[in-house]
């Protein structure tokens, strides 16, 4: 089966809904997990190959001394995790990474920076990595925290592709896990990204102690959005000692499968990706993720500069599953 282009009009497809209900999202969650599992991979068939993974590489171009305080995150100057605060890295050191990335299969690679929002002088520097990224054939992706309308603007002039910027939970639980920007900051930043003719990659983390309504309104609200984000991260909390969220109650794994098979039947067209998370999970589970339409997954940072077992334990999942990545 082909990819079926999201914006064609196409006989028998169901056109993307932007009004879901949190009563309709919220039933779509209750559904027996057969009934939700069988409606989501009918609707990944409609606009995807169900065997094909998109697989994005990430590499923390600037790592530590954020001074947000979100609750789950070891780079948090605020919490004592052990991550040392570095300094921006340089363009040509980026670069190789990339390379390397290419050659293991990567067709997206993104670079992410712990601020709060990008200076001008680093964001010169970034959008001459996401060039010199772009021309060695693949797609690029940042996050670098709120955008203005012009920054949005200058990354767009350099090529960049995609931007990620999450809403991390429902607005309702925000508060509990960032003060330091408003869930409004969030959304505008989003806006100008769209904005500015970058794709939206926009999603939220579970197993952060929310609870079901939360997970459906974080659901409602991406679904909602004027535009669906073209990729939409769902991350599962991996608890990190000297954050507040560390021993945190975990969530079910069955939970984290039906939040994935809510997002795919909620936003079609949108790639899902698992993201954070799935180095603590079972095969099973992760097969399961594919089988509710999750179609992306990151390879991890570490990838890169290290010798890297992670790799061929998630190609031997990929083979043994028959997933092949995405071109
Ligand atoms: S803004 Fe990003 S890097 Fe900074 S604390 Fe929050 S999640 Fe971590």
């Amino acid at each position: 089966m082909s990819h079926v282009h999201a914006a064609s009009p196409h006989p028998g497809l169901v056109p993307l809904r932007h009004d879901w209900t949190r009563e309709e999202v919220r039933a779509l969650f209750e559904l027996p997990f057969p009934e939700l599992m069988f409606q989501a991979a009918q609707v990944h068939r409609q606009h995807f190959d169900p065997a094909e993974v998109q697989i994005s590489t990430l590499l923390s171009i600037k790592t530590g001394g954020c001074p947000e305080d979100c609750a789950y995150c070891p780079q948090s100057a605020q919490y004592d995790t052990g991550v040392k605060a570095e300094k921006l890295m340089a363009v040509d050191a980026v670069l190789a990474e990339a390379r390397a990335a290419k050659a293991n299969g990567a067709s997206r690679f993104c670079m992410g920076a712990a601020w709060r929002e990008p200076k001008d002088r680093d964001l010169a520097a970034v959008c001459a990595m996401v060039e010199g990224v772009k021309a060695l054939g693949l797609e690029t992706c940042a996050t670098l925290g709120m955008l203005t309308g012009e920054q949005a603007a200058r990354l767009k002039a350099s090529g960049l592709d995609y931007y990620n910027h999450n809403l991390d939970t429902s607005p309702e639980f925000y508060g509990e896990i960032i003060t330091t920007r408003t869930y409004r900051d969030r959304l505008d930043t989003l806006s100008h990204v769209r904005d500015a003719g970058i794709n939206v990659c926009c999603g939220g983390i579970v197993g952060m102690g929310e609870d079901l309504d939360d997970r459906v309104g974080m659901i409602a609200i991406l679904a909602n959005l004027p535009v669906h984000p073209e990729s939409v991260p769902i991350n599962m909390l991996v608890q990190v000692a000297g954050t507040p969220l560390n021993n945190v109650r975990k969530l079910d794994p069955l939970d984290f499968v039906r939040t994935i098979a809510v997002a795919r039947i909620t936003m079609p067209a949108s790639v899902v990706r698992l993201s954070a998370g799935r180095e603590d999970m079972s095969e099973e589970t992760q097969a399961l993720c594919f089988l509710a339409g999750a179609n992306s997954i990151f390879y991890g940072p570490k990838l890169l500069t290290t010798p890297n077992p992670e790799r061929d334990r998630d190609m031997r999942l990929l083979d043994k599953l028959g997933l092949r990545p995405m071109e």
